[in-house]
């Protein structure tokens, strides 16, 4: 078959239930999806165990089953997905777009923050892997929310992690194959990610895979404008009544509240939200939830 014209996705992390900027996100993926009659697909980041809550997973899709969000394909999970990332990681290791790295706390300490080369002058016996970065690496593209952005990797990032050393998969090295693997097309995820694409898109170029779509989301902020703090953004969204967390939703992605008044239940309030969605009116900024 051939490749869709559009293929978003929603990519929770299983380190805690859905919160109102996690809800915006997977609305505002599907809303996109559904506008540009394409696919929409879950898949759980679960590559952090550290980080990760027990049953928080299988909460998160239990909420988006509740809110009215269902997937267009089978749920993937990244913690099965080591053979994907190590053959990829193989192959930027042959082609010497990618390096084993040494580099102690110490050595990292006195980088500045902003990755060059490995200075370790002893070896680990296991090392972290990083994409060699050109100092003057430079990356433009255009977010269908934000506009033209520029990043510039080289100055301000560096070489990055692909393996962690503690072992784990590097969240950059995984979303770019994933996306690659499942016919991704169109990025579509919270404002606190836009950093992360200048370098998920030299990734994707050294991969040889194809660039996706972005659009960035306004990041959710209280009524008076504050960035939410840790326990208020944290504070998860109520899939028991669902109806007002996905009006806060669609008012945090900018669209009129009233083109959804008269829906009390989830089967007719995402139909009119479909119908009345406007992907023009999606804020730049930071919007109140
Ligand atoms: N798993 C990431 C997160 O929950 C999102 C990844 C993405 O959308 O690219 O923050």
């Amino acid at each position: 078959a051939p490749a869709p014209a559009y293929r978003g996705r929603f990519a929770p992390s299983p380190t805690g239930d859905l919160h109102p900027g996690s809800l915006m996100a997977a609305l505002g993926s599907w809303l996109l999806a559904r506008g540009a009659g394409g696919e929409w697909l879950v898949r759980i980041e679960d590559l952090d165990p550290p980080r990760e809550v027990p049953g928080a997973a299988d909460r998160q899709l239990a909420a988006l089953r509740a809110f009215g969000l269902h997937p267009d394909g089978p749920v993937v999970r990244q913690s099965e997905r080591g053979d994907l990332y190590r053959r990829a990681l193989d192959r930027l290791l042959a082609d010497g777009h990618a390096f084993e790295c040494h580099c102690s706390r110490a050595d990292l300490a006195a980088t500045g923050g902003i990755h060059r080369r490995c200075v370790a002058t002893t070896r680990r016996p296991r090392p972290a892997v990083r994409l060699r970065v050109a100092p003057d690496a430079r990356v433009a593209f255009e977010d269908l929310v934000r506009g033209p952005q520029v990043q510039d990797v080289g100055a301000t990032v560096g070489d990055f992690v692909l393996l962690r050393a503690d072992g784990y998969w590097a969240y950059q090295l995984a979303v770019v194959v994933d996306d690659a693997a499942q016919g991704i097309t169109d990025v579509v995820r919270g404002a606190d990610l836009l950093d992360s694409t200048g370098r998920q898109i030299l990734l994707q170029r050294a991969l040889g895979l194809p660039v996706t779509r972005h659009a960035h989301l306004p990041l959710v902020t209280g009524a008076d404008g504050r960035k939410l703090s840790k326990s208020e953004s944290a504070r998860p969204v109520d899939p028991t009544d669902p109806l007002p967390a996905l009006r806060r939703a669609w008012a945090a992605l900018g669209q009129d509240p009233a083109a959804l008044a008269g829906a009390d239940r989830v089967t007719d309030l995402l139909p009119a939200a479909r119908t009345a969605f406007r992907p023009q009116l999606i804020g730049r900024g930071d919007t109140a939830s």
